[in-house]
């Protein structure tokens, strides 16, 4: 059973179908297996397009609830090397084969992206040896940001990289995602970072990474003060939200320790007015002349 929660966030005139483009939250979650929200995965589609934003633990049985078969996927973008932002590429890859993907796909991410596509070929060489004779299979095309040409067109999404701060990470962005005059901005896995501020300045949606932590466990564990220091704690979200003022803020990727979502919400609406709310697994977002928020829920039936 498919149910909609539907929230309309801005309400003006009717848009036209063709002016709405859509992004549905495949997985909200961290490293940490949790199987309400599988690995950071987002998906962008309007009529002709459809991208993913990160390729995380379960991102094909994210996209098979909503009934999408990856025959129009094509093209993935991948903000880092961390493992919980790419561990699903094999599976998608393999699998869109498997349902006879007639195109190739193209994958772009940091440097490195070339190896780690070639090597999860090579990997699964037997499998394509054993299931296509004729070697007609679909591939995965990968070639770095600094290849890549960034061009404007108002027609297609378009989606621009940009480096955020990921403390040890050296190779680690963020996107801006535009679309007739919107504009929404991914944070990717980043401490507060000027370059995803200055993106995100008057952004019409901000999708942000957040970290919290009570008091006592940050006091007594060393290591997660250094996972701390590569994420985005609370009071430097408010910091960010103050300084763009995105007309919706969405945090995904809590790292919550010992406190949740609701604590989280309560401290930064203390400090800032704007629309803060956390994503959850198949939430959707219709983005045109309004945004429309709603849940394809379909898991047991909720
Ligand atoms: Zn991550
Ligand atoms: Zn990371």
């Amino acid at each position: 059973m498919i149910k909609y929660i539907f929230i309309a966030f801005f309400v003006s005139s009717v848009a036209k179908a063709s002016d709405v483009f859509n992004m549905t939250f495949l997985g909200t979650g961290t490293p940490r297996p949790n199987i309400e929200k599988l690995g950071p995965s987002l998906l962008i589609q309007n009529q002709n397009q459809q991208i993913l934003i990160d390729i995380g633990r379960g991102t094909s049985l994210r996209l098979s609830q909503i009934g999408n078969d990856y025959s129009n996927i094509k093209e993935i973008y991948i903000s880092h090397f961390h493992f919980d932002h790419i561990i699903g590429l094999a599976d998608f890859w393999l699998t869109s084969n498997l349902w006879q993907k007639k195109l190739d796909t193209f994958v772009y991410g940091p440097t490195g992206v070339n190896a780690f596509c070639n090597n999860i070929m090579e990997t699964y060489r037997m499998d394509l040896k054993y299931r296509y004779k004729n070697k007609k299979y679909s591939k995965l095309i990968c070639s770095s940001f600094k290849n890549k040409k960034s061009t404007y067109d108002d027609e297609k999404i378009s989606i621009h990289s940009f480096t955020n701060d990921h403390g040890h990470i050296d190779n680690s962005y963020g996107f801006k995602i535009k679309f007739k005059g919107k504009n929404i901005v991914y944070s990717g896995d980043t401490t507060i970072s000027e370059n995803v501020i200055n993106n995100a300045k008057d952004a019409d949606i901000l999708i942000h990474e957040i970290f919290a932590s009570s008091k006592k466990i940050i006091k007594n564990n060393k290591k997660l003060r250094e996972v701390a220091s590569t994420h985005t704690t609370i009071d430097q979200m408010i910091s960010v939200l103050k300084q763009t003022n995105p007309k919706l803020t969405i945090l995904t990727h809590a790292l919550l320790f010992g406190v949740n979502e609701n604590d989280v919400l309560k401290v930064i609406k203390e400090n800032y007015n704007g629309n803060v709310i956390f994503a959850k697994d198949l939430m959707s977002i219709d983005i045109g002349k309004e945004i429309n928020i709603f849940n394809l829920d379909v898991m047991n039936g909720k």
